[in-house]
């Protein structure tokens, strides 16, 4: 019987995840791992690293394999090591902000008043570099300032750490974050029980893709902005552009110019509305001064009804273009799946090379990907 090592484990998400440029940045493997092997400065890298841990044996360095006997719930978490299935759309609703001009915001704000929310997990902007930091916010005056939610690379899970020994956490991030929390929260694995213990708000923004943080060189360069300037960054234009506020108003740039500093993993995602979240905000087929929302849980609607009647948004119904607009968008983005089947065609020819006896079929599968033919011997 083949039995997986220690090692294994943690070269899995290598070999899985990382090396196929699957890595969707979410940070939540680093959360979890408690021997502090996994690190990640998503400033730099584009997925997290791996520590070598080594002892002197004599006069030898000997490695040491940190990840024996662990149960690794960095797998465990992992949103690109599960299979999603499609969901249907959900309710859809036409929100009106009323206190911040923000949905998101003003549903954080009125979950703060109630108690239904402790703390915030979010992306913020640096204030001088406009680079994504990582913020927990707890109090009103926090979200004020905040740009949020932030579309640009950020591992915004590695926050959950610190989350807890907190109750009740708002997580305000792309629908990775929400899949990655749903994966947590529906592990029966001890070692993350801590971890299960707070109850999440997962709110989702519609999420064409996430930027690298060098998308700033080029904002600031081709459309003389300076960073320091930049109060917000979002998605708008129906999800086809990339939008800023500055002192001196708003410019946009089409998400197509952009291509090249979207986040590898972004190119196999295929959940542009969060899914798996309790709230998906977004703009498109947003009537003006409007925004969509998509609920799927009781959580998310207990809370857009009492927003509602606190008189934080304005509920609306949605016009008759705004599913199909959603429709189209959701579509567009199942393209991706293309690259989706790419990825499990090499990791079932990978696995399948490993074995003592190599796979035909495994080999055939490659030669397909690589598109060179087989020499007749
Ligand atoms: S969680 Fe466990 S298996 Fe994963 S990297 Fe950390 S020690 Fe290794
Ligand atoms: S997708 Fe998230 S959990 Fe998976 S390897 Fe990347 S950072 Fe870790
Ligand atoms: S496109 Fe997918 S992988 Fe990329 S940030 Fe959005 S949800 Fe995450």
């Amino acid at each position: 019987m083949n039995t997986i090592g220690a090692r294994d484990m943690s070269e899995k998400l290598k070999e899985e995840v990382w090396g196929l440029e699957r890595c969707t940045g979410c940070g939540l493997c680093t959360a979890v791992c408690n021997k502090g092997v996994l690190m990640f400065d998503e400033s730099v890298n584009r997925h997290p690293t791996t520590k070598e841990f080594t002892r002197l044996a004599g006069y030898r360095t000997i490695e040491i394999d940190p990840c024996k006997l662990c149960e690794a719930p960095c797998i465990e978490v992992c949103p690109r090591m599960f299979e999603w299935n499609p969901k249907t759309l959900g309710k859809v609703f036409s929100l009106r902000p009323k206190k911040s001009g923000s949905v998101t915001k003003d549903l954080l704000l009125c979950g703060l008043e109630l108690g239904a929310i402790d703390r915030i997990v979010a992306t913020d902007l640096d204030r001088w570099s406009s680079q994504p930091t990582l913020k927990f916010l707890s109090k009103p005056e926090d979200l004020r300032d905040s740009p949020l939610p932030v579309p640009l690379f950020s591992a915004g899970l590695k926050m959950i750490n610190r989350a807890r020994r907190t109750k009740r956490v708002a997580v305000v991030g792309p629908p990775c974050w929400a899949q990655a929390l749903k994966k947590l929260e529906t592990s029966t694995m001890c070692v993350l029980e801590p971890f299960r213990r707070p109850k999440y708000l997962k709110i989702s923004y519609f999420c064409p893709g996430a930027f690298y943080p060098g998308v700033l060189s080029k904002i600031e360069r081709e459309l003389g902005i300076p960073l320091w300037s930049i109060s917000t960054i979002e998605i708008a234009g129906n999800g086809s552009e990339l939008a800023f506020q500055t002192g001196n108003g708003r410019a946009t740039i089409p998400l197509i110019e952009l291509a090249r500093f979207m986040a590898k993993g972004c190119a196999r995602c295929v959940d542009f509305v969060g899914e798996q979240a309790d709230i998906a905000v977004g703009s498109v087929g947003s009537k003006p001064g409007f925004e969509t929302a998509i609920i799927r849980t009781s959580f998310g609607e207990e809370l857009v009804r009492a927003a509602t009647k606190m008189n934080y948004i304005e509920l609306g119904e949605p016009s008759s273009s705004t599913r199909k607009e959603l429709r189209s968008f959701i579509e567009s983005k199942k393209k991706r799946a293309s690259a989706v089947e790419t990825d499990k065609t090499l990791l079932a020819a990978i696995k399948s090379l490993k074995k003592p006896i190599v796979d035909e079929e495994a080999l055939q599968k490659l030669e397909g990907l690589s598109q060179v033919k087989k020499k007749e011997s």
